[in-house]
């Protein structure tokens, strides 16, 4: 038996103790956070937020990929998002591999290098601030103003800002 079976019979546990409810589909506090997959990081938990309050995108590094784009415009254009919090973390695997060597690896494993760009990064801050400037730099996004940058320990649970020096916020890309 796989961890996903455990997981359902979770899921019918708790299921099971919460009353029915229906809650709208806009979140509450008209925010959209993005963030790294990192099983460490609780994002509601460790922002004190609760179900129907805000959507949260994840990928391997909270990268602002096109895809995130994509999710970001659907979430300010269709369901009433008008902040933006990006939440990289230190310690995150996206620090332990270079974009040419898991692009080779890919390539040598399965004869095709991919399409998508890897992504990784040495500088977790450096990373925040290109991220900051990927949403402020995106015309598919209506609110680009409200957007902010955070790392999050994963030792101490702590959120330490990162901001973007203002000369380059509007800049040319
Ligand atoms: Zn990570």
């Amino acid at each position: 038996m796989g961890i996903i079976d455990d997981l359902v019979v979770n899921n019918r546990t708790y299921s099971a103790k919460i009353a029915e409810s229906h809650l709208p589909v806009e979140p509450s506090s008209h925010l959209a956070i993005v963030t790294c997959m990192d099983s460490r990081l609780d994002v509601f938990a460790a922002l004190g937020l609760g179900d129907g309050e805000a959507h949260v995108l994840r990928n391997a590094g909270g990268v602002i990929t096109d895809d995130v784009i994509r999710s970001l415009a659907l979430s300010q254009r269709k369901l009433g998002t008008r902040e933006v919090m990006l939440i990289h973390h230190d310690d995150c695997g996206m620090q332990t591999i270079t974009d040419d060597g898991f692009r080779n690896e890919l390539r040598e494993s399965t004869g095709v290098a991919p399409a998508f760009a890897i992504e990784s990064f040495v500088d977790v801050e450096v990373d925040v601030r290109q991220s900051i400037l990927r949403v402020r730099r995106s015309d598919f996004l209506p609110y680009r103003e409200a957007v902010r940058g955070f790392v999050y320990d994963v030792d101490t649970h702590a959120l330490r800002e990162v901001v973007v020096a203002e000369e380059t916020v509007g800049g040319v890309a």
